[in-house]
């Protein structure tokens, strides 16, 4: 399983940064696109410089409803609208409906935990002001999680992606989440985009701690 950030508030060289977050996740049976950035141009962008075909993209997954994670929908569904969409069940009923009419595929609400695609999982839609879901990626030992901003709390996060079972890293953005604790049997974290405490997680965790970006690559 290959996970490749498209989009950070932080970009390798030649490619564009800008605030929000997307990542690839190829799985050898499903190439997932989770979340779109802002800046739907500077997506498909940097999506050309990394030779990522948009077309080859087969599901998109939103992980919560603010601009800074779903900005580049239209712009990418202008590009390639044979997706099936995943969005938390109380994104806004008339964003639900705009977007279902723009794709080839299904659009499913998700409210559960539960599979996406073969490894894939969502935590399902939690929190309690700013719904969100997160991403479980099951790869061949260990499990992953995907965040967009973490808004439900690092806590939250984690528990509910340890039903599928020991979690071993995570990518994405952390939000002002103070739960440290939550990251002491991980291996990779790899705090982007919204990490306010990004400098104590470092510290904290100096061996484990990845620094990622519209550009970092991992095979997991
Ligand atoms: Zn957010
Ligand atoms: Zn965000």
């Amino acid at each position: 399983m290959k996970l490749t950030i498209v989009y950070d508030n932080e970009a390798k060289e030649g490619l564009q940064k800008g605030w929000g977050f997307s990542c690839l996740i190829e799985t050898g049976y499903n190439n997932i696109l989770f979340d779109t950035g802002w800046d739907g141009h500077a997506l498909l962008d940097n999506m050309e410089k990394l030779s990522i075909d948009p077309k080859s993209i087969d599901t998109l997954v939103l992980s919560h409803q603010h601009w800074d994670h779903i900005g580049g929908v239209t712009t990418f569904l202008n590009r390639n609208a044979d997706v099936d969409l995943y969005v938390p069940s109380s994104f806004s009923a008339n964003l639900k409906k705009e977007m279902a009419t723009r794709i080839n595929g299904k659009l499913y609400g998700m409210k559960d935990p539960g599979e996406i695609c073969r490894n894939v999982y969502t935590t399902g839609e939690l929190g309690d002001q700013t719904k969100e879901q997160a991403l479980v990626l099951r790869s061949e030992n260990d499990n992953y999680i995907v965040t967009g901003c973490a808004h439900p709390g690092m806590l939250a996060i984690t528990e509910a992606a340890s039903s599928f079972g020991n979690i071993s890293g995570i990518f994405g953005g952390l939000h002002d989440s103070q739960e440290y604790g939550v990251f002491k049997d991980m291996q990779m974290i790899g705090a982007g985009h919204c990490t306010s405490h990004k400098d104590v997680i470092r510290k904290m965790y100096p061996d484990n701690f990845v620094k990622i970006f519209a550009g970092y690559t991992i095979e997991l």
